[in-house]
């Protein structure tokens, strides 16, 4: 039996390709639709939101793309991430189940997505832009996209859900410290922002109202383009880095993983580690199940309709055919904030469509209870998000302890709680909510989703 606990890869070994999933499925994913005449975009459709370099990839067919030097080298700030096995919580669970994590939270950001942010400032910075514009959750792209625009001289400007603004002040002020400028959403700053507050003045915001903000202020100005945390295939492209080098660790840990688990809000850091694995499960190398979690306040996989949709609440951006609870949807203030978004990324939805891959709904309290477990036991505080991902991952190695099987179980713990302890505060102290599924809230914002061939 392998006995290592922490496996990692030399600085040589980092990933230089992204792994591009599209042109390996059987079918490839419905188009991206024109709002307004609902025909196939194109490339020139795209360009006033972002630099050309990406649009290709967002359409591309190429099975890998090279990840420039200058990124590469940023990368190697945090990069090759480790993977860990969690022996210490094994044992609390006197299992004979094998868990492994793939830590992405020694990042700058202590998350995965400076593997995007990075990226993406790169090839604005090449096209000669000189500001982004981004919306944030709970304040984890933000600082990300804040960090990536400081190591390329771009301004930043972030639009940051007001739930999230006011319960996590720490992600703003790291974002400040970055350099970035932040503003609560719904804001004044924008024609969307005050349309929203009009209806309501105590909005807490969502991901589709601030992505309306940050989207119309970078379509507004020729030197200023947009930047998305997640959803877009472009992102779960540059996610791939994870499921590369967590490959090549589980092979060094003599592992073949029977189950991969990851939390989805939009679908990267999950896709990012599935993807490869995907790959050689089509190639017949392996044969891992692979399970989406989300929260049971926002249940895009479980409970939404796969339809055209918005990937804003007011409805400006191009149509994605994915997983929607309705894109004027705003879900309950959970902790965790960055799984708050109606959308599933139009890729993970049609993989779903395709069978495969799998998903489940679970609740807060259920998150908290593993993510303390976990704490407990491994040492690292996670943030809310993978929290869910844990809860799954701690009730399959229960069901191991029953049944005896030394089931393999990989997990993406895609970033540290740090930045979370009041949430922690208050699930130790008894007055964390359990929201349930909010059926009627959905099935009103599903009655507004657009009406498409
Ligand atoms: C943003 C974020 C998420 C949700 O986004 P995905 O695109 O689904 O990965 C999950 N976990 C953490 C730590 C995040 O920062």
């Amino acid at each position: 039996m392998p006995e290592q606990t922490k496996i990692q890869l030399d600085e040589s070994e980092m990933p230089t390709r992204w792994y591009n999933l599209i042109p390996d499925l059987p079918e490839p994913p419905p188009p991206v639709l024109h709002p307004g005449t609902h025909e196939p975009v194109g490339p020139d459709d795209l360009a006033p939101l972002f630099p050309m370099d990406l649009i290709l990839q967002e359409v591309s067919g190429e099975r890998f793309i090279d990840i420039p030097e200058t990124v590469q080298e940023i990368y190697r700030l945090w990069r090759p991430s480790p993977l860990y096995r969690a022996r210490r919580l094994e044992k609390a669970l006197d299992t004979p189940a094998r868990i492994y994590y793939k830590y992405e939270g020694g990042s700058p950001a202590g998350s995965h997505k400076p593997n995007t942010a990075v990226a993406q400032a790169y090839y604005n910075a090449q096209a000669g832009v000189t500001k982004l514009t981004t919306e944030t959750g709970a304040g984890q792209w933000g600082s990300a996209l804040a960090f990536a625009c400081a190591q390329f001289g771009l301004e930043c400007e972030v639009w940051q859900v007001r739930a999230s603004y006011d319960q996590k002040p720490y992600r703003r002020m790291m974002m400040e410290t970055f350099g970035a400028t932040i503003h609560p959403s719904p804001s004044e700053v924008t024609e969307a922002g005050r349309t929203i507050l009009a209806e309501d003045p105590d909005s807490p915001g969502s991901l589709g109202i601030a992505i309306s903000e940050a989207v119309e202020m970078a379509a507004g100005d020729e030197q200023t383009k947009y930047a998305l945390g997640s959803v877009l295939n472009h992102v779960l492209l540059h996610q791939t880095v994870i499921g590369e080098e967590a490959l090549l660790q589980m092979e060094r840990a003599g592992e073949t993983p029977d189950l991969l688990v990851g939390c989805t809000g939009g679908g990267s850091n999950f896709g990012g580690l599935c993807f490869p694995f995907i790959r050689e499960k089509m190639a017949g190398k392996m044969a891992p199940e692979i399970r989406a979690v989300e929260p049971a306040a926002c249940p895009t996989l479980t409970k939404g309709v796969y339809a055209y949709d918005f990937g804003d609440a007011i409805g400006m951006t191009p149509l994605m055919k994915m997983h929607t609870l309705g894109h004027d949807f705003v879900p309950d203030p959970i902790h965790a904030g960055g799984l708050r978004y109606h959308g599933m990324a139009p890729l993970i939805s049609h993989v779903y469509e395709l069978g495969l891959l799998e998903a489940e709904a679970v609740g807060q309290t259920a998150c908290f209870e593993a993510g303390l477990q976990f704490a407990r036991t491994e040492g690292i505080v996670p943030a809310p998000e993978p929290t869910h991902a844990l809860a799954v991952a701690i009730e399959e190695a229960q069901a191991c302890a029953e049944s005896g099987e030394e089931k393999v179980i990989l997990t993406a713990l895609c970033g540290h709680g740090h930045f979370d302890l009041a949430a922690y505060d208050r699930y130790l102290s008894g007055e964390m909510e359990n929201y349930a599924y909010p059926e009627a809230k959905v099935a009103e914002a599903l009655s507004r989703i657009p009406a498409v061939g």
